[in-house]
């Protein structure tokens, strides 16, 4: 299976090409999303060379950090019910869906049970859809300075999942949107909140991501195909 190998290739150079012409020129982190897809094949995505993987669901995260150990950086990338924390904070390295005080409460809890610094960025519903999680843009700064009174919390950034929308004018415009969400946040200087990480951009829309300022890309299908739901 040749194929993810070579697609992890193809979607790194990607990635590269774009960053080169973006607005900041800066870094840009692949994160490879597995969800839905089995231990063998992140296995080899692994030997291609991937560093870090996002999963959206805790059990299927756990199960895949049972068997995949320290063999790779995992990333919690989706809605996170709060009585699900325990599970999960001490092996992910970034929760991106940081999206509500009950959730912040909970995480601050575990973290302080166990003396650990969670590191979260704060999602933003930048197109105020209906069916996706995250804060509305003007909720975000009130909420992130609210994070100050959580010491077990660090806030390393911002997070969208942009709309699924052909219309790329639209599109850039959200994300345009987060970038100028992060500067205000970053001119704030609120102590210990360290606005270094900017995650959006997809299989269908990183390169518009990265063109705008993104740091950070999620990518799953590109990768390793269509997903299936069904199984
Ligand atoms: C599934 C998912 C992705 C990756 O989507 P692709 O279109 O397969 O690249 C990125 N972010 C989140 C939050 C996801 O749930």
């Amino acid at each position: 299976m040749l194929y993810i190998s070579e697609n992890i290739q193809k979607v790194k150079e990607e990635i590269e090409e774009v960053r080169k012409r973006s607005l900041t020129g800066e870094p840009v982190e692949l994160i490879t999303v597995t969800k839905t897809f089995d231990v063998p094949i992140i296995e080899q995505a692994i030997d291609a060379g991937i560093k870090i993987i996002g999963e959206n669901k805790v059990q299927e995260l756990t199960s895949k950090i049972e068997q995949l150990n320290d063999k790779v950086i995992y990333h919690m990338i989706g809605n996170l019910q709060s009585n699900k924390v325990k599970y999960i904070y001490q092996d992910v390295a970034l929760i991106h869906s940081l999206d509500r005080l009950s959730l912040a409460k909970e995480i601050e809890k575990r973290g302080k049970s166990t003396d650990d610094i969670v590191h979260c960025l704060v999602q933003v519903n930048i197109g105020k859809e209906k069916t996706k999680g995250g804060l509305y843009r003007e909720e975000v700064l009130p909420f992130v300075e609210k994070m100050m009174e959580f010491p077990h919390i660090q806030i390393d950034g911002i997070m969208t999942v942009a709309p699924n929308t052909e219309d790329i004018k639209y599109l850039r415009s959200c994300f345009r949107n987060m970038v100028s969400l992060k500067e205000e946040i970053e001119r704030e200087k609120f102590d210990r909140i360290n606005m270094q990480y900017l995650s959006m951009g997809m299989s269908h829309d990183f390169e518009i991501a990265i063109e705008e300022g993104a740091n950070m890309v999620r990518i799953g299908s590109k990768i390793f195909g269509n997903r299936d739901y069904s199984k």
